[in-house]
């Protein structure tokens, strides 16, 4: 027992991937003497995921929220602009645009992939939309063509927030290569992480220039440094984007082994689905569903139990057993921050009740089969 008279955890929720050529790479940086942004490792990076994705330009980040921040400022979202994105999803897919002084407006997710409902959300974008932003949940693809339609329709730019996203496909397509531009996560907790760190996709060549100076505080730094100009000033608004090429190092050892990772994933993915889906059967738990044209990269493993009672109960018996199973995400239209913005309850049902009765399992590449048998065996004795 623990002090807090809890048994320690044994199978923890997550534990990052660790390729074994991190520590390599992170010192030949440091040998080659480049550790700030933008150094050879940064640049293997972006050509590597610009290779797999099939995209004109990637540019590596601090995060994925730096990215999102990075797109709402490419958008040139503002004050009396509004932004089309789920209640259902982390709170930076809200705030980077609302930090620009735009406002919120959340739509309700479908029951099948918990992902946006693109036809709410082509409903809910008009003439003040600067931005429709959807958010690929557990790697799983959203329906894009109603949204795409719409932004253009309506002359908005469409963000994917694809920080769950690296390494799955929707009809054939990477996730993140369907709208203007994309972020990507490379958060301890994603499939393929440094730690803290995110991408931005362009998959419009219109915005790399700009979209340059503003990851390098407002100049034209990048051009410079390719000879275009011949010094570098202050040309626009920007911040800090770009990430420390010791990061990169650390990332490219695992951006190498994507495949290896997604598979690794995939073969605990679908153990659970098979040995969980007697409680499907019995209407014990709605298990996660991956549309036929979806390709996935198994990010998340959800359980749907009957309702919070239940779900938090067996969260509790996970826990008692040292095993770490975890909710999700709040409503942000419920948040403190939604309420102010006179969002209310019972106005996206599918949000409100799926995010009570939502499980999520262990999932990490280095899950023993042993442990993983475990936690199904732990779990089926809940019921
Ligand atoms: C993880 C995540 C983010 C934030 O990523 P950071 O790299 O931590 O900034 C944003 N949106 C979604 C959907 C995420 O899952």
């Amino acid at each position: 027992m623990t002090a807090s008279g809890m048994p320690p955890v044994r199978i923890p929720f997550n534990r990052p991937y660790f390729s074994g050529r991190e520590f390599d790479y992170m010192r030949r940086a440091l040998e080659a003497g480049h550790i700030s942004g933008d150094g050879d490792f940064s640049k293997e990076c972006q050509r590597l995921l610009e290779r797999t994705l099939g995209v004109p330009k990637v540019l590596l980040t601090t995060s994925c929220t730096a990215a999102l921040e990075m797109a709402a400022l490419l958008c040139g979202v503002g004050p009396g602009d509004e932004f089309v994105l789920p209640s259902f999803t982390f709170v930076s897919t809200a705030n980077a645009f609302f930090l620009r002084g735009a406002r919120p407006v959340f739509v309700d997710i479908r029951e099948d992939t918990l992902n946006m409902d693109e036809h709410l959300a082509a409903e809910a974008a008009g003439e003040r939309t600067k931005a429709i932003v959807p958010v690929h949940y557990a790697g799983i693809g959203c329906e894009m063509e109603p949204i795409l339609a719409r932004a253009r329709a309506v002359g908005a730019s469409v963000v994917e927030d694809a920080a769950q996203g690296l390494g799955a496909a929707w009809h054939g397509r990477p996730l993140g290569t369907a709208g203007d531009m994309a972020a990507l996560s490379f958060h301890e907790t994603k499939n393929v992480s440094c730690g803290e760190g995110g991408a931005l996709i362009l998959n419009d060549p219109g915005f790399v220039e700009r979209a340059e100076i503003l990851r390098e505080k407002g100049t034209n730094r990048s051009r410079f440094f390719r000879g275009q100009v011949d010094k570098y000033t202050w040309v626009d608004i920007g911040s800090s984007f770009l990430p420390s090429d010791l990061l990169a190092a650390f990332l490219l050892a695992q951006l190498e082994r994507l495949d290896e990772i997604t598979g690794l994933r995939r073969r605990l993915y679908e153990r659970y689905a098979q040995e969980l889906a007697p409680l499907e059967r019995g209407g014990r738990a709605r298990l996660p569903v991956i549309p036929a044209h979806c390709q996935p990269n198994y990010h998340i493993y959800y359980l749907l139990l009957d309702d919070v009672r239940t779900r938090d109960a067996l969260i509790a018996h996970l826990r008692a057993a040292g095993i770490l199973a975890v909710f999700h995400y709040l409503p942000l239209h419920l948040s403190p921050v939604g309420r102010s913005l006179g969002y209310q309850d019972g106005q996206f049902p599918v949000t409100e009740s799926v995010s009570g009765r939502l499980l999520r399992l262990p999932l990490y590449a280095g899950l023993t089969a042993e442990d993983q048998e475990r936690v199904i065996s732990t779990v089926l004795a809940f019921f």
